[in-house]
């Protein structure tokens, strides 16, 4: 049995604490590898040697540190089909969709390529009699990120890119679900030329997770996963004075309007609703036709679209639309969700309960399932299913159906489809959700925007990525100078013009 590391120092450790936790291959069911779970010695190791390496890092000027990203970037592109297949083979997502995953990632390292330009300052020049002002963005020490199973290459590249570009060291606690990929990344940075200890891998679980909540030389904790663990990280880091940034679970909501493009609405569900198996925080969970000649014409083009979807390991070809989900407990967890949503009455319209995959009788696979007539108090609709299982809650008026998405604990992402450019942009201004779509399905802002939803779905105040994620990562420092060759007798300042 493989068993994986740490990769701790510059070096691949193996773990010492005597726990390890099973890699599945999620196509077939089978354990592929083992993934040590870190104790806190393990962690306080890694800190240690963070702490010792991070000063020389954050001395090395912004531009040297940038020219690390950029080899980075070409090495991920030169590995970008090893990186894929790492990654489809431990989450079991298909290969376009891996490759995806690096591609985002790879996006942020390319963003923070920018860090000298976004970590200039700024001046004041004669603040008052000889007196000048001056503000810089400092590094903020030892920084952690603890990461979900679902991007494994990008969320560590998102986190970890800005971190380092600002001259911190970071120590990733990546999902020991899929771990490979995470590592590799590592040695890709240091091939790079990033020196031994700014970029540390600790695999673990929650043993870890608390060593760094409670680590005193860790400033910062990053942390996208689901809500319940995002709370518990926030408020406990935020009890031991660190700077923590936490993304949580989504419930997305798109709308559709009457005089939408049914097709176009249609094509874009299929691919939000069921791409990577549902299992994005930025996919579509709830379809909201707005009247009911709306939600049959949907459902009508919905149903032979969902019915022809493929589904099978990422090993299966290019007509793979989805693969398995990422373990035999997500499944079941989806699974009895379902339940409950026929239990409650809702309408299953495609049901893929029972699914199965000739050859891969033990893998992950979940079929897609639509239901209809999906009421706001059914499990179904409160919960994030984080599977292939689209909901219908057909509304009455746009009224109806924005204070759906407005009333939901969650406000991830969101999308309307329509054709009326007043409804878009009314849509636009008042839903309290972070990230909006207007007839596009996952509006994922690019690297040099940011990343972040409202209400439940995050705790803290920077997003992801773009300019906030500079200055998550750095400190102020505001200085105030005095040189008394500035002032003449008097206290007035003396203005020499250069002649
Ligand atoms: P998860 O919360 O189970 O795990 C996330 C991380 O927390 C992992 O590294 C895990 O080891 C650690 N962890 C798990 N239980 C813990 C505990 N009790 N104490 C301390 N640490 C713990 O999430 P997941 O299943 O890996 O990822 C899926 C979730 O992530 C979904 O809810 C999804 O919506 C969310 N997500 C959100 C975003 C976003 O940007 N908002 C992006 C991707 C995923």
């Amino acid at each position: 049995m493989k068993e994986l590391t740490h990769y701790i120092g510059g070096e691949h450790v193996k773990g010492t604490s005597g726990r390890f936790a099973d890699v599945m291959n999620p196509a077939t069911g089978e354990v592929q590898a083992k993934v040590p779970l870190a104790s806190e010695a393990e962690v306080a190791k890694a800190v240690e040697i963070a702490a010792k390496a991070q000063p020389a890092w954050a001395a090395t000027n912004p531009q040297r540190r940038a020219r690390v990203l950029m080899k980075l970037v070409n090495l991920l592109n030169r590995d970008m089909d090893k990186l894929a297949e790492a990654l489809s083979r431990e989450h079991g997502k298909t290969l376009p969709d891996a490759a995806g995953d690096v591609q985002r990632g790879l996006e942020v390292v390319e963003y923070c390529i920018g860090a000298p330009q976004m970590l200039k300052g700024e001046f004041t020049d004669s603040a008052g009699p000889g007196i000048d002002m001056y503000s810089m963005r400092q590094p903020l020490g030892v920084t952690a990120g603890i990461t979900p199973f679902n991007f494994p290459a990008m969320i560590p590249m998102w986190m970890f890119a800005p971190a380092i570009a600002c001259g911190n060291a970071f120590i990733l606690k990546p999902s020991e679900r899929d771990p490979s990929v995470p590592l590799m990344l590592a040695e890709l940075a240091e091939e790079a030329g990033l020196p031994k200890g700014i970029l540390q891998v600790v695999n673990g679980d929650k043993v870890a997770v608390d060593a760094i909540l409670h680590d005193p030389v860790i400033q910062s904790i990053g942390f996208v996963g689901s809500t319940p663990i995002a709370q518990y990280i926030y408020s406990t880091g935020c009890a031991n004075g660190k700077r923590v940034q936490c993304f949580g679970g989504a419930k997305n909501h798109m709308i559709i309007m009457p005089d939408a493009d049914m097709d176009q609405a249609a094509d874009a569900l299929v691919g939000a609703g069921y791409g990577a198996a549902g299992e994005r925080c930025m996919a579509i969970s709830v379809a909201v036709p707005v009247g009911d000649k709306t939600a049959d014409a949907l459902i009508e083009k919905l149903v032979p679209r969902i019915e022809k979807l493929k589904v099978g390991p990422y090993t299966g070809g290019k007509d793979v639309d989805y693969g398995p989900v990422v373990t035999a407990a997500a499944k079941a967890n989806i699974e009895r969700l379902v339940q409950s949503g026929v239990d409650q009455g809702a309408k299953l319209v495609v049901d893929g309960r029972g699914f199965k995959l000739q050859g891969y009788e033990d893998g992950f696979f979940v079929g897609p399932h639509l239901f209809d007539n999906v009421t706001p108090d059914m499990d179904i609709y409160k919960h994030e299913i984080f599977g292939p299982v689209l909901s219908t809650v057909r509304a009455k008026t746009y009224e109806e159906a924005l204070g759906l998405a407005m009333d939901h604990e969650y406000g991830n992402g969101t999308a309307i489809f329509t054709r009326d450019g007043d409804t878009a942009r009314d849509f636009a201004a008042r839903i309290n959700i972070g990230m909006v779509g207007i007839n596009v399905p996952i509006p994922v802002p690019l690297a040099y925007h940011t990343f972040g939803g409202w209400k439940k779905s995050v705790f803290g105040d920077l997003n992801q990525h773009g300019p906030d994620a500079f200055k998550f990562y750095t400190r102020t420092k505001t200085v105030t100078a005095r040189w008394p060759s500035g002032l003449k007798e008097g206290g007035e300042f003396h203005f020499k013009p250069m002649d």
